[in-house]
């Protein structure tokens, strides 16, 4: 984005643009006075702020052209410079997710660098946002989730029900354990098996994410398979590789054709000479699966429309050391990446609702309809004030 959100622009949109009805709909106006707010203002950020109504509120955010806007919880007394949060009683905070797209930089198939997004990963995000609805309203009886863009690369869902507010600290970190498999999500990334009780989870995997995942995550190269050099481990796409030694193209092969392709033809690494190894080949071994089985597996997958956990126990092979393998390869893939501090830190401030984001001048506007979201398209604050 070449524009610039100049303060100009900033104060224009708050005085004019900004639905304030609309953002504490969800709030409720009840205790607005002892609500937290934080803002970015000229880069600085302040937290412990709280107004005696909405018109102060905006008044605020108008005559500070305010960068960033964010919202806390509600205490007993109005937040202040001489009543900070940590020195009053906490009295609630509504119950909200935060999925970014960068949490899933590991697995992502794509070519997307940090802060990128693409066609390709945003789905992550959306299945995200699906799986974590139902299991709030399946698991925990919750009736309503208000989705919200976070204005960058990812999204922040709000439990809205009123007994929601109240969880204290250790129920939103129970809450979060249970919808948790994976573990250092940076590093080790290693995965519980998924206890018995978490019946309703396991089959919201297999109904969910199996089609996402066998689409777009699994044995992603086997249409054009990667060779590694035996002696200096170099990798070359097989088909590339062909057509640059014979320059003759091909696609398409079985393994064994390619095999013969590559003895005949005398096919070596570029660099060194050294031999070829089909390392897609061994992938497919490391399922304990066959090229044939793991091809089936696909086209089967993908000519189901509805998919749900029985359809999953008929495809998938029998064997419990394939299926363990598969569901962990699941999990690590598609499962949501969730920002635990975000749901389970009661005293935390989130993006505010229908605010700007001042960095890329984007509305941090409801999601009404997740499976057609994608960021590029979200309304901009150059838009809101043509
Ligand atoms: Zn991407
Ligand atoms: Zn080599």
């Amino acid at each position: 984005m070449s524009e610039e959100v100049t303060s100009e622009l900033l104060s224009e949109y708050y005085e004019k643009k900004f639905p304030i009805e609309n953002f504490m709909s969800y709030l409720g106006s009840l205790d607005f006075q002892n609500r937290e707010f934080g803002f970015v203002v000229n880069e600085r950020f302040t937290r412990n702020i709280s107004f005696e109504n909405t018109k102060k509120l905006r008044e605020f955010m108008v005559s500070n052209s305010v960068q960033h806007a964010y919202v806390g919880s509600v205490y007993e007394k109005p937040p202040s410079r001489d009543n900070r949060i940590h020195s009053i009683k906490w009295k609630y905070r509504e119950f909200i997710f935060d999925i970014d797209i960068n949490e899933y930089d590991l697995v992502r198939s794509c070519d997307c660098g940090k802060y990128d997004y693409c066609k390709i990963c945003w789905p992550l995000v959306q299945d995200a946002v699906v799986f974590i609805e139902e299991t709030m309203k399946e698991d925990f009886g919750f009736k309503e989730m208000k989705w919200f863009f976070s204005g960058r690369r990812g999204v922040h869902g709000w439990v809205v029900d009123e007994e929601s507010k109240f969880l204290n600290n250790e129920q939103r970190v129970s809450i979060l354990n249970y919808l948790t498999f994976i573990h250092d999500e940076t590093r080790s990334q290693s995965i519980d098996e998924i206890p018995n009780e978490a019946k309703p989870l396991r089959n919201r995997i297999f109904s969910l994410l199996v089609k996402p995942y066998i689409e777009h995550s699994f044995l992603v190269d086997l249409d054009n398979p990667i060779l590694q050099c035996q002696s200096c481990k170099s990798k070359f796409r097989a088909y590339e590789l062909i057509e640059e030694v014979t320059g003759r193209k091909t696609e398409g092969l079985r393994f064994s054709t390619l095999d013969k392709r590559i003895q005949n033809g005398n096919i070596k690494c570029k660099y060194c000479s050294g031999e070829l190894e089909n390392i897609t080949k061994l992938e497919i071994e490391d399922f304990g699966l066959t090229e044939l089985k793991a091809r089936k597996i696909i086209t089967q997958v993908k000519e189901t429309t509805s998919f749900d956990h029985n359809q999953y126990n008929i495809i998938m092979p029998n064997e419990w050391k394939v299926r363990r393998k598969m569901s962990n390869d699941i999990i690590l893939n598609r499962y949501p990446r969730i920002d635990r501090v975000v749901s389970t830190d009661i005293k935390r401030v989130s993006r505010m609702p229908y605010s700007i984001h001042g960095n890329t001048g984007k509305i941090v506007i409801e999601i009404k309809d997740i499976d057609r979201f994608y960021p590029d398209s979200t309304p901009n604050i150059w838009e809101a004030l043509m």
